[in-house]
């Protein structure tokens, strides 16, 4: 149940602890359609993530791990951001969230407006030639015969991160570089066991950052990590975050 009180005890605390800044997860996706690892419903009931969702399974049987692939591409090229996406992109529209930081790879955040994105796990909007690099975006046309293939004959991947790879450099140190300067820092959707993306709002909290969780349950975060836990989905928690913001600032 979502607690009135502390949310407008976090919009209070958002307002002066700037920068800000928000770690998202799966589950801030769930209500624009796709299905986080570790529910009981979608993909991953049918698909167990070791099997399909490893470097090594790709490499070894790619048109076997294409087939789940495909299913997630169609929902990724379906969803629609929901009112989390909407109310993220729009703090950060008022000046009071400098970023996304997302373990997602549907790209909801940047269709709901969200400028500073980092991708910590790569984008399904785009597949690369896993022999000449060449990147396509994606589309319903790509996915007729599994696996995809570059004019040159390489299979095509989607362009993100494996389990058993390493996340882009890049993403990773602009990540930390936000974590370690942010004085709020939100953890929204996500079970937080995930590492390296795991270790921000860690290394967020160690460098004196305010935690807010949003998450429709408790997770290993709550011992001793979170300050604050506003439990229930990120698409009513959020809008009510936002509202709260407004009334403060108008
Ligand atoms: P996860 O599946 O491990 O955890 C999802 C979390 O979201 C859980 O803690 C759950 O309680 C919470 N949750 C579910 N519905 C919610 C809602 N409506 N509002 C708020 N919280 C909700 O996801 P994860 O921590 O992101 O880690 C899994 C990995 O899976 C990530 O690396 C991510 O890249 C990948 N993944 C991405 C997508 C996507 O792009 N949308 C979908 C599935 C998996």
């Amino acid at each position: 149940m979502v607690n009135n009180d502390i949310i407008s005890e976090v919009a209070e605390r958002l307002l002066e602890a700037q920068p800000a800044s928000a770690l998202t997860g799966a589950g801030i996706s769930v209500e624009s359609g796709i299905p986080p690892f570790r529910g009981r419903e979608g993909l991953w009931s049918r698909y167990d993530p070791e099997e399909y969702a490893t470097i090594e399974a790709f490499n070894r049987d790619p048109a076997k791990v294409w087939q789940m692939l495909k299913e997630m591409m169609e929902l990724l090229i379906r969803a629609k951001p929901n009112p989390a996406h909407l109310a993220l992109a729009e703090l950060e529209r008022l000046g009071f969230l400098s970023s996304v930081i997302t373990q997602n790879i549907d790209g909801l955040h940047q269709r709901a407006g969200s400028k500073k994105v980092i991708e910590l796990h790569g984008s399904g909007d785009r597949l690369i030639c896993t022999e000449c690099r060449k990147v396509f975006p994606i589309s319903p046309d790509l996915l007729l015969t599994l696996p995809p293939r570059c004019p040159c004959g390489g299979i095509l991947r989607p362009d993100v991160v494996f389990f058993g790879e390493p996340l882009p450099e890049e993403a990773f140190s602009a990540a930390l570089a936000e974590a370690s300067s942010s004085r709020l820092f939100f953890v929204i959707g996500t079970s937080a066991v995930v590492y390296p993306a795991a270790s921000l709002p860690l290394i967020a909290k160690r460098e004196g950052a305010v935690i807010v969780e949003i998450n429709q349950e408790q997770t290993v975060l709550a011992a001793g990590i979170s300050h604050y836990f506003l439990e229930g989905s990120a698409g009513v928690v959020l809008p009510k975050l936002l509202l709260e913001v407004r009334r403060r600032i108008s």
